[in-house]
């Protein structure tokens, strides 16, 4: 495909891909934000385009935090937006379950590995869990769990679903609950996998990387509903009656942002490069995903005022 087109420090260049896109769904960790620091500019930037009339989308694989505690974030940040403004990988695994899998009561209870994101996203939807933020299941395990995880009495009967996101408690315990739901056949889910999550200039162990015990002990593979899974792209234009010509992805990430946008058939794709991916990524032979349109930073799109 063509190398994508440079946008900073060209005006006519930023004007026109403006102009081509009515919405722009925004990756937020390495391209609004890195942690809790706000990159400068930025704020002013998504206001740009508002006054543009444009729709501006936060879609972020974050699976810890729900929409609601995002909009905080984003408000706090100087982003002043609304719940609905935001989709996350939790709220993209919730609707997937209630409104896609819709399994019958009795057989929908979701097992969690993670944190308050997806057990309030699930809440949202009216879904049942047992793990994730819960003590019982933070701990170490005992001679009587393995007793009682082979002879079943330690599981609920009415888990179908594991769902994995990002837990900062993991442990040996809730990784032996979820391989035997898994055994019992229940549905494997991911919010997402990414592999690292990027945090102080550093790298730790992201989502993808938590689960992958779990992916080994089962020989099964989850289902991932976080970017670049495709089912959320499809969440995403549903509920936002998107134009996928006139959308425009911006990221940090070639597997997940570049490689949703690619993969969804958007208008367009906005690498930046404030984040985990520098353009030597895309440069290389046999990328993972090549951007149609390349920024330093975002804030290099103020140049189109
Ligand atoms: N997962 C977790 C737990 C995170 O904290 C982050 C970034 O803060 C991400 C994933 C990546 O989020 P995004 O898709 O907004 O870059
Ligand atoms: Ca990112």
């Amino acid at each position: 495909s063509a190398p994508p087109k440079y946008l900073t420090g060209d005006p006519a260049a930023i004007n026109e891909f403006i102009d081509k896109f009515d919405t722009f769904l925004f990756d937020c960790d390495g391209v609004l934000w890195s942690g809790d620091h706000i990159f400068e500019g930025v704020p002013e930037t998504i206001a740009l385009l508002r006054s543009k009339g444009k729709r501006t989308v936060f879609v972020t694989n974050n699976s810890t935090k729900s929409r609601q505690e995002y909009l905080k974030k984003l408000t706090g940040l100087g982003i002043p937006s609304e719940v609905d403004d935001i989709f996350g990988s939790s709220y993209s695994a919730a609707i997937y379950v209630s409104r896609i899998l819709k399994l019958p009561e009795g057989k929908n209870k979701v097992y969690i590995i993670g944190e308050t994101g997806i057990e309030k996203e699930l809440e949202s939807e009216g879904i049942p869990y047992i793990g994730g933020t819960d003590p019982t299941y933070r701990r170490d395990i005992t001679p009587e769990d393995f007793k009682a995880l082979a002879d079943g009495s330690l599981l609920d009967d009415d888990v179908g679903i594991v769902l994995c996101g990002l837990d900062f408690h993991i442990n040996y315990l809730k990784l032996a609950v979820g391989m035997h739901y898994l055994k019992r056949g229940a549905l494997f889910l991911a919010t997402n996998t990414d592999s690292t999550l990027p945090m102080h200039h550093d790298f730790f162990l992201g989502a993808g990387s938590v689960h992958v015990p779990l992916i080994y002990a089962s020989g099964q593979q989850p289902l991932a509903l976080g970017k670049p899974s495709q089912a959320m792209m499809d969440a995403v234009e549903g509920k936002f009656q998107l134009d996928r010509a006139r959308t425009c992805m911006i990221g940090d990430r070639l597997n997940t942002d570049i490689k949703f946008g690619v993969e969804g058939k958007l208008g367009g794709t906005l690498h930046v490069a404030t984040g985990v991916n520098q353009k030597a990524d895309w440069e290389k032979e046999d990328p993972i995903a090549i951007p149609s349109f390349y920024a330093d930073k975002l804030s290099d799109l103020r140049l189109g005022a």
